[in-house]
């Protein structure tokens, strides 16, 4: 089978299309013929080495397909269902293993919009219910709000009755920010956040919720009103440097740091928030806005467009 590989670390061009065996499924486990893999900004973390993986190896972490093979004891799923998956970093591939336990039935979702919603859509799910629950009359900062993650942060704060401000770094991002719900958008390349954020509400916010990381950090806190929550969640312009705990005191702020996997360590938890996700799909309250499908083999262009600041909303492999 196809997959893209990494061997060493560094910019996209170490992504490299290459013959790899099949994975054989053992018990409890499925093999799933992948048709769409998503791509998300942690992808380009392991590719870089901000994130440690290990060599060689095969990135993605969520996909849909078809499932083709069965291991023993699997009761859950049988072969020729439409499944989607968070994967373990091995979703650029033609074939991947999943656990059975682990991957979704899905009940006439199609299969691009499953593997585009599912890792983004848990993000932005567990980020508002989990880490900072979102009530109606909060005010919350959302950054890169045409992102991928961004986008349905918005849509899922705005569902929850909180006043949404969104900052992008270009208008065209700003006209997808406020389709998807922004109240007020701030264009972070131009203005100073915490500033516009006080000329829109002089308390400043209950809650950010920080995907961008060094670049926004300080900020972030700012922006923040007493008792106010800091969820910085990723680092697309870099980590945030060590935090000193006294940043925090003068307004008693919190300060979070949620891996989206630490919410889902039980199957429940797991079942739970992606029915939730898939109803949120289902009733329009979020939709999915697909910036562009790459072949598996353009798998580098992906990653340097979404790097590159160029991308809106998601990005998607098409594995044939
Ligand atoms: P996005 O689609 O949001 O793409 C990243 C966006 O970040 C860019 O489009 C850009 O928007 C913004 N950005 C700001 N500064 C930079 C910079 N210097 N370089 C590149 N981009 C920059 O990606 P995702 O939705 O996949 O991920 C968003 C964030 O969420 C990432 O940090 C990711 O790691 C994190 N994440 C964390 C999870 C967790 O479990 N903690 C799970 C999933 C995602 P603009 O041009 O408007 O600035």
């Amino acid at each position: 089978m196809q997959a893209i590989i990494v061997d060493h670390v560094g910019g996209p061009e170490v992504m490299r299309l290459v013959e790899r065996p099949m994975p054989t499924p053992g018990p409890g486990e499925v093999l799933v013929r992948n048709h769409f893999s998503g791509i998300n900004y942690i992808d380009t973390y392991y590719r870089s080495g901000l994130y440690p993986a290990q060599l060689p190896a095969t990135l993605g972490n969520e996909a849909s397909g078809v499932v083709s093979a069965i291991g023993p004891d699997v009761t859950q799923v049988q072969v020729g269902d439409h499944v989607a998956y968070l994967a373990s970093q091995d979703a650029y591939a033609q074939y991947s293993k999943a656990q059975a336990s682990r991957v979704v039935k899905l009940d006439g979702l199609p299969l691009d919009t499953a593997a585009a919603v599912l890792l983004q859509g848990l993000t932005a799910h567990t980020l508002v219910t989990r880490a900072y629950a979102v009530s109606p009359g909060d005010w919350v900062l959302v950054h890169a709000g045409a992102g991928g993650t961004g986008r349905l942060l918005i849509q899922l704060c705005r569902h929850l009755g909180a006043s949404v401000i969104a900052t992008v770094s270009s208008e065209e991002k700003a006209q997808i920010a406020r389709a998807a719900g922004a109240h007020h958008i701030i264009l972070y390349t131009k203005e100073i956040v915490p500033d516009a954020v006080r000329k829109i509400i002089p308390e400043g916010v209950h809650a950010v919720f920080d995907g961008v990381g060094k670049a926004t950090f300080e900020g972030s806190l700012q922006s923040l009103r007493m008792e106010g929550s800091m969820v910085s969640f990723g680092n697309s312009s870099g980590a945030v440097p060590p935090v000193h705990l006294f940043e925090l005191s003068q307004k008693n702020l919190k300060l979070l740091r949620p891996r989206l996997y630490g919410y889902l360590l039980t199957e429940e938890d797991h079942r739970r928030h992606i029915a939730e996700v898939f109803r949120l799909v289902e009733e329009k309250v979020i939709d999915v806005h697909v910036f562009n499908i790459y072949d598996l083999a353009d798998a580098p262009k992906a990653h340097e467009e979404l790097e590159g600041r160029k991308t809106t909303g998601k990005l998607l492999l098409r594995i044939n």
